[in-house]
């Protein structure tokens, strides 16, 4: 009888006790608002944006309501509009099209390499289309940053990083989502830290933090901030910037503030999963690993690997092998989008030319969640169903 895994692949770890401890005297306190402060108190969202600018380095921080969110607003801070074209990755999630399509901008998108990065000459060829770059570190795997930030000056390229997988991983020793002129980072529940719904945003440039302190609704108050710019930074943009409400407020804040002071830990034991699934899978036939560059400090809140040019029967047998024995796997390749997962062609509101190279890429793209409350042992065997389920197809199909 072959091993059944019984783990599920959407649960997460509770709240730590501090944090439930937090929300608890918010509750109580009755002030949610982020705005809505006591004398003498500093609201949870303030000093939620305080800590997670010094955890980054940077200057500024502004907490809002999703990381879609933060995205549309660093694009509106740099003054993406209507018409105006966006480059973004071909490969990543909806949040990312749909951020640029809500400023009524058009993404172009860049192909996607072996190692499930931005394809970087790819981007050479059509960074004169667009002054901006949206680029979205999918599934936390990590393109040469110093590369990409020289072609990015090079043709004059503002660069907004999408951080929703990164946070807590590194570029040669720099934090993701520090390079670009503002990093965007969610805190939805699927990602590395868990308010719900919720999102970050970093930068170190005032003006730019300044328009997207007011878009997120700040009325008048942003002197309540702690880590908005100086009042200065606001004299002109104060009344020539739309309100489009989307703050944070002080429950999901005090939920988050623990899950940062443990964030360290946490991307430990994402990569303890990942190294035990990485290593286990090495050397079965028929399935290539991602390569992991020396100089990306990753976290690997989930795993992927590809199944490169399979055809359609052959994937779809291992995936249908690896679901009767428990464990979910999904597929970029879908012709149709599913749940979570689509590709650029699925995204028809933005017109796209096929890109054969990325097709054959995105087609074998394998991915899975990893949840923190998967055990080691867990992880050993999923590993054993996946190689049983690729073996199996890969000698019977003779790929
Ligand atoms: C989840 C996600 C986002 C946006 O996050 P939300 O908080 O759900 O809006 C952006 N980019 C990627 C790659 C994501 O996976």
């Amino acid at each position: 009888m072959s091993e059944i895994f019984t783990g599920n692949f959407t649960q997460q770890e509770p709240i730590p006790e501090d944090g439930i401890a937090a929300a608890m005297a918010v509750l109580q306190h009755g002030r949610l608002h982020r705005y809505n402060e006591a004398a003498d108190e500093v609201a949870e969202t303030a000093l939620l944006e305080e800590e997670f600018a010094a955890q980054m380095g940077a200057k500024y921080c502004l907490a809002v309501a999703s990381g879609g969110y933060a995205m549309a607003t660093a694009l509106r801070a740099c003054g993406v509009g209507p018409g105006d074209k966006v480059l973004t990755n071909a490969f990543t999630l909806a949040p990312v099209p749909g951020a640029i399509a809500s400023v009524g901008a058009e993404p172009i998108f860049v192909g996607v390499t072996e190692g499930l990065v931005i394809d970087l000459e790819d981007l050479a060829a059509k960074a004169d289309q667009a002054k901006v770059l949206m680029l979205s570190h999918m599934r936390g795997h990590l393109c040469d940053m110093d590369a990409l930030m020289a072609l990015a000056d090079q043709h004059g390229l503002t660069v907004i990083e999408d951080c929703a997988h990164t946070m807590g991983a590194k570029w040669n020793g720099r934090w993701s989502g520090r390079d670009g002129v503002m990093g965007c980072y969610s805190c939805q529940t699927y990602k590395h830290v868990n308010s719900g719904e919720g999102g970050l945003l970093v930068s170190d440039d005032p003006d730019l933090m300044a328009r997207a302190v007011m878009l997120s609704g700040s009325y008048m108050l942003y002197g309540k901030h702690r880590a908005a710019p100086p009042p200065e930074a606001f004299e002109h943009v104060r009344y020539v910037t739309p309100n489009i409400s989307g703050r944070m407020d002080n429950l999901r804040a005090a939920i988050l503030r623990p899950q940062l002071r443990d964030l360290g830990a946490q991307c430990a034991r994402w990569n303890e999963r990942y190294w035990v699934l990485d290593k286990a899978l090495n050397q079965c036939p028929g399935l290539t690993r991602i390569d992991r560059p020396q100089k990306e400090e990753f976290v690997a809140s989930s795993y992927q690997f590809l199944l490169l040019d399979w055809s359609d029967d052959a994937i779809k047998d291992v995936i249908d092998g690896c679901l009767k024995r428990g464990v979910e796997l999904k597929w970029f390749g879908n012709p149709e989008p599913v749940a979570f997962t689509s590709t650029y062609a699925s995204w028809r509101y933005a017109p796209s030319e096929p890109m054969p190279d990325s097709d054959r890429i995105l087609h074998g793209v394998m991915d899975m969640r990893l949840p923190l409350t998967f055990s080691l042992e867990d992880c050993a065997q999923i590993a054993r169903i996946i190689k049983d389920e690729v073996t199996r197809v890969f000698q019977k199909h003779g790929s």
